[in-house]
């Protein structure tokens, strides 16, 4: 029996960089600092909300596939398929995409670890939030923080 390959994780950009309680957004475009009224965090909210409409279907299976309605609904991040939404940040400028209707608040409303505290709790209520990646970055920034 042999290891399995190790699977190398694609490069990705940083999307930003902590120094203390300091957080600068990188620009996903460009990859410099979007300071303060030069851009926004955003999100393709189509992506999520495709996802979360998966989300929903796929409980129902799981429960229409149970007849002994055992409830075997797996964790979320084990859903096959339906990428999840990706925040990114941007300078207005080098948005690919700058009219379209995407979530988003400005970059030096989201500037410091305590405003991300504000930001989670806030996005929390939305349903949809889960099928973003905004948790996962939570977790990366505030690792050490
Ligand atoms: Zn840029």
């Amino acid at each position: 029996m042999t290891d399995p390959k190790p699977v190398a994780a694609a490069p990705r950009t940083p999307r930003f960089v902590r120094n203390g309680n300091r957080v600068t957004w990188l620009c996903a475009a460009c990859g410099e600092p979007v300071r303060a009224r030069t851009g926004y965090l955003t999100l393709d909210q189509r992506v999520a909300w495709v996802r979360e409409r998966a989300w929903v279907e796929y409980k129902r299976q799981c429960i229409l596939d149970n007849p002994s309605n055992e409830l075997r609904v797996r964790a979320v991040s084990e859903m096959p398929s339906e990428k999840v939404a990706r925040w990114d940040a941007w300078h207005r400028n080098c948005d690919p995409r700058p009219d379209s209707a995407d979530y988003w608040f400005a970059v030096e409303r989201a500037d410091t670890v305590g405003k991300l505290l504000h930001w989670t709790a806030h996005l929390a209520e939305k349903e949809w939030v889960g099928h973003s990646d905004w948790f996962t970055l939570m977790l990366t920034i505030g690792t050490d923080a």
